[in-house]
């Protein structure tokens, strides 16, 4: 077993997994952050919504997407009758890059163990990723502009791909497109759980 394993493995809760970024050192990012930015929303969700990494107001208050793009997220979420408790959401990175820069390589593979174990912990039908960062992080060759609303296979999971919230803030056609991308989340649920449960009555 890799030592990345075992720690993995000895992250009991989320709020282990919480405390371990918190006070984690193992990338370049932390001796720029004020606050490291776990996650939060409810650790039994179907839904693990992931950003990128954590923007100015995100480090300010160690809560994700609590800035203009977290409103956007907000309004997404309300179109489809879900609020922040009913999904959980993290981003790539839990710390935020200077200036906003992409995470790199590095510091994406660094935080690799804690994303890891919270979606082993949670265990979501669906993974929606927002933006291209995050969308690479599992489907490496996947263009952003061609998958974004597309229902990609993760594993037992299912990827959902979306834009980000803050680029839908720059440009009002992706803005639209996030609009109407979400509303396919419901129905996409629907159908895992029915898959779920005609395995479990062996009737697949
Ligand atoms: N953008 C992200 O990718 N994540 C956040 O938490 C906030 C903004
Ligand atoms: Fe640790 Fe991740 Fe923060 Fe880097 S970004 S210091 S690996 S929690």
């Amino acid at each position: 077993m890799t030592k990345t394993e075992s720690s993995n493995k000895s992250w009991k809760s989320i709020d282990a997994i919480a405390n371990a970024v918190r006070s984690c050192a193992n990338c370049g990012l932390h001796s720029t952050r004020t606050n490291g930015v776990p996650g939060n929303g409810s650790s039994k969700s179907e839904i693990l919504i992931l950003g990128e990494g954590p923007g100015f107001n995100e480090d300010q208050q160690g809560l994700p997407f609590v800035g203009r793009s977290g409103k956007l997220l907000d309004e997404l979420l309300a179109a489809i009758s879900l609020t922040r408790e009913d999904v959980f959401i993290t981003n790539v990175v839990k710390c935020r890059p200077p200036n906003n820069r992409d995470p790199l390589p590095d510091e994406v593979d660094a935080c690799r163990p804690y994303l890891e174990r919270q979606i082993e912990l949670i265990d979501p039908k669906v993974v929606v990723t927002l933006g291209r960062v995050s969308m690479l992080r599992f489907n490496p060759k996947g263009k952003i502009s061609e998958d974004h609303g597309k229902i990609l296979d993760l594993e037992d999971r299912i990827l959902f791909p979306l834009y980000h919230p803050a680029a839908g803030l720059r440009n009002p056609a992706i803005k639209r497109e996030l609009q109407k991308d979400i509303l396919k989340l419901p129905a996409l649920l629907q159908r895992c759980n029915l898959i779920s449960s005609d395995v479990i009555s062996g009737e697949i």
